[in-house]
């Protein structure tokens, strides 16, 4: 295998789960309900990524393609200052798009290889993956085309991850419900995750007030188990 970078998330606990930190030349999935965590965690990585690598970063900028116009400067900001960064140069390492259809984001993702090839670009953001596909193919009968546009979307990404050694994260919405299926506790609206490609997936989940739980799911050599972390004004912690 070619060899991979790691960027810390922030937290001790998480770092561990993943072996490390969220890799390079992989794409790692962020599955959760709403509110889990997950574009917060898109957030925290996206300042992390910029940190000097003896701090857990890459000395890099990102790419952040926000479908659902979630994505909170302030909060960046915030995010920064608490790592003892330049809040404004923080922002300013953060290569910022708005996806307004499944076309458009698909196009990003071209635009993205650009940037890449032309600044230390180590992460890329597409948050939330699923979201437009979700509302421009509903239902059953649009299923196959569905999948079929997402798959192209994420194997785009992985190409992209690898060519440039650069980590790409994406998100994907569930509902928590019971899940009767390989006793898996989180199942989205319309039936069971389908694969598309994400090479690590890593599933957020609430618990009581700012707590938040993390677990790897069906990775060969992750570790088993689960850790908790908490969201609070200065971001992610243990
Ligand atoms: P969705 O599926 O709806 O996009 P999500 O998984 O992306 O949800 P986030 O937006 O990452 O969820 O998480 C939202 C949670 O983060 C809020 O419930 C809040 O508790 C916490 N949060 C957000 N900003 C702050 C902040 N500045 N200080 C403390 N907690 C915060
Ligand atoms: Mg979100």
């Amino acid at each position: 295998r070619k060899k991979i970078r790691r960027i810390s998330t922030g937290v001790r606990s998480l770092d561990e789960l993943l072996g490390g930190g969220i890799e390079t030349r992989a794409v790692t999935e962020v599955v959760g309900e709403f509110g889990s965590g997950k574009t917060q965690l898109c957030h925290q990585l996206a300042v992390m990524v910029q940190l000097p690598e003896e701090r857990g970063g890459l000395g890099a900028k990102a790419i952040y393609i926000d479908t659902e116009n979630t994505f909170r400067p302030e909060r960046i900001m915030q995010m920064a200052r608490a790592r003892g960064l330049d809040p404004d140069q923080a922002l300013n390492n953060i290569f910022y798009a708005r996806a307004y259809s499944s076309d458009h984001q698909m196009i990003l993702v071209e635009h993205a290889k650009s940037i890449v090839k032309q600044h230390n670009v180590a992460l890329i953001v597409v948050d939330s993956v699923i979201a437009h596909f979700r509302s421009e193919f509903p239902g059953r009968e649009n299923l196959a085309e569905r999948q079929q546009k997402l798959n192209k979307h994420v194997a785009d990404l992985l190409r992209l991850a690898d060519a440039y050694d650069v980590a790409v994260v994406i998100t994907n919405q569930v509902m928590a419900q019971p899940d009767v299926f390989f006793g898996n506790p989180l199942r989205p609206a319309g039936g069971n995750i389908l694969a598309h490609g994400a090479t690590y997936r890593l599933w957020l989940r609430k618990s009581k007030e700012n707590i938040r739980i993390a677990k790897i799911f069906d990775s060969p050599y992750h570790p088993e188990g689960e850790v908790s972390f908490r969201i609070t004004e200065e971001g992610l912690i243990d």
